[in-house]
């Protein structure tokens, strides 16, 4: 028998099916929040509620990390032979991809994502990075230090100890594995804090986790709004902070790793990459349809979107057309179609985010070539106009500061020197795009280009694992992805034994 199509019905009966856990898990349990606290869970599709999911409080943070710290010290998964949880963290990916539906369904109802990208993209994604740190646990070997001969000397990694996660709500689940993945890979306890935005696919792993076989107190999952991620980042027993979200938290976890015990601490903040086309772009459609991409998928909510397109004087007005064409077919739909490219905005305060900025635009001075409005608002849920504005002067607010939504400024520009000059003036340095027919150029470019990753006539190609992912200056420290991600969460240590 052929299975049902998966259309709009499918997907909206089997979320009125859906049993959504909504309470923490705190060594090997699901537990209510210790005051008994909780908050709304609303979709953005339609502003509905899902469920009530449990704030926790600092009484719940320290029971997980007591936990964290307890299993660690006993050696429970730290103290297991590397092909023992290299064994374990396969069966977590299988079993993700075993509910592939229902924690994509979870992830598309809480924050707006289209399921087809959750089904395809986001829990894959995430099944496949909790793969490869497991493959890569026993591939990693030690140094031996070249020194006397008299001496061994002996350079190892050892984990941190308790890793806290604080992860955002654009990819809730693809962002907790890039995070617990490696931590977990290399021994450490972890206590994972999602989005109050968007906590539900989080909370599901948690169950999965513990079906695999990850050991009591090893992996926590801890739900609430900001002040519990401060009370990670400020916490004496947490060894490591890693985070991903805005630019400010980033620097709040700073200071409370200052104040506190000098957590080591790994940020993975915002963007505003320049994607650069020159008049020898080799594939103007192809380059248009990209520039739409990068700053329409995933609603725009994405640290790496392309949000600023330089464009050579040369090719401009007919680039632009493209372009335009292009966004024009991304309009917003209902997520659970899995014909819908462009789904909900997150929810009413990031709407409204959206929003100011595309009004600030228009303040500036900017042209509106496409959009700017709000839509879809008959059905009680958060959506935005893919948008476009020319921009003159790219220092204004629109071309400068993360928007986090479908607005995109078109900046012109003469010279290949003018372009990079006004790509690399930003606080930010996550992402890059030169598109270019000559070899020389591209490769000139790249290394110009102050951002973390810089494509060449693609762009967010290559989302495998082994590309390291992580910005410059203000997009934060350390990298995600790779095994670099496994430098994150160990400590390096030297043992020098004299022979004789
Ligand atoms: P935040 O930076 O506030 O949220 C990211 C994570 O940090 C969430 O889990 C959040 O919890 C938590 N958090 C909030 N306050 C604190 C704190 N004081 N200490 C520790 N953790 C904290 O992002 P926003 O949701 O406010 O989004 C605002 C803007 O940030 C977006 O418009 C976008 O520009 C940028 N952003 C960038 C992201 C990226 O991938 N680089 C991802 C998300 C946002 P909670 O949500 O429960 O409050």
């Amino acid at each position: 028998m052929s299975s049902p199509e998966k259309n709009l019905a499918y997907w909206q009966a089997h979320a009125q099916a859906l049993q959504i856990e909504s309470r923490a898990f705190i060594d090997g349990h699901y537990a209510p929040a210790q005051t008994e606290e909780t908050f709304e869970c609303r979709s953005p599709i339609d502003g509905e509620l899902l469920c009530e999911v449990a704030q926790c409080g600092q009484a719940d943070v320290d029971l997980a990390v007591a936990a964290g710290r307890r299993s660690f010290e006993a050696g429970v998964w730290a103290g297991l032979h590397p092909r023992q949880r290299k064994k374990v963290l396969r069966k977590f990916a299988e079993l993700i991809r075993l509910h592939n539906d229902e924690l994509a369904l979870l992830e598309s109802l809480d924050m707006g994502k289209p399921i087809n990208d959750a089904t395809r993209g986001d829990v894959p994604g995430a099944a496949q990075c909790i793969e490869w740190y497991a493959e890569a646990i026993d591939k990693w070997p030690g140094e031996v230090a070249p020194c006397d001969h008299n001496i061994l000397g002996l350079i190892t990694r050892e984990p941190v100890g308790v890793v806290a996660c604080v992860v955002p709500w654009n990819f809730p689940i693809l962002m907790a594995s890039w995070k617990i993945a490696p931590a977990l890979a290399t021994g450490n306890s972890v206590i994972l804090k999602p989005s109050e935005k968007s906590p539900l696919t989080a909370i599901r792993l948690a169950g999965l986790a513990r079906d695999a076989g990850i050991p009591a107190g090893v992996f926590n999952v801890l739900t609430g709004d900001g002040r519990v991620g401060e009370a990670l980042a400020l916490h004496g027993d947490v060894d490591c902070i890693a985070f991903t979200g805005s630019t400010a938290v980033g620097k709040r976890i700073m200071q409370c790793a200052g104040q506190s015990n000098l957590k080591r601490v790994w940020l993975e903040l915002g963007g505003k990459s320049a994607n650069i086309v020159l008049a020898d772009c080799p594939d103007l459609d192809r380059a248009a349809q990209a520039a739409a991409g990068a700053i329409c998928y995933n609603m725009g909510e994405m640290c790496t979107a392309g949000s600023r397109l330089l464009v050579q004087r040369a090719i401009k007005d007919q680039f632009v057309e493209r372009v335009r064409a292009e966004m024009a077919t991304w309009q917003p739909a209902h997520p659970l179609d899995p014909a819908t490219g462009m789904g909900a905005i997150v929810d009413d305060i990031q709407l409204k985010r959206v929003l100011g900025y595309i009004e600030a635009g228009k303040q500036e001075g900017a042209t509106l070539v496409l959009g700017g409005q709000q839509t879809r608002a008959d059905t009680g849920g958060y959506y935005v106009e893919p948008t476009i504005f020319q921009v003159s002067d790219p220092n204004i607010r629109i071309a400068r500061e993360e928007i986090f939504g479908p607005v995109l400024s078109i900046i012109e520009f003469d010279t290949l020197d003018e372009a990079i000059a006004i790509a690399n003036r930003s606080d930010y340095g996550l992402g890059a795009a030169i598109w270019t027919a000559d070899l020389v150029t591209a490769h000139t470019a790249a290394r110009r280009l102050r951002a973390g990753t810089v494509w060449v006539n693609c762009y967010e190609e290559g989302s495998d694992m082994n590309f390291p992912f992580g910005g410059y200056k203000q997009s934060g420290n350390g990298r995600d992805k790779s095994l670099h991600a496994m430098e994150k969460y160990t400590e390096l240590k030297s043992t020098v034994v004299k022979l004789g």
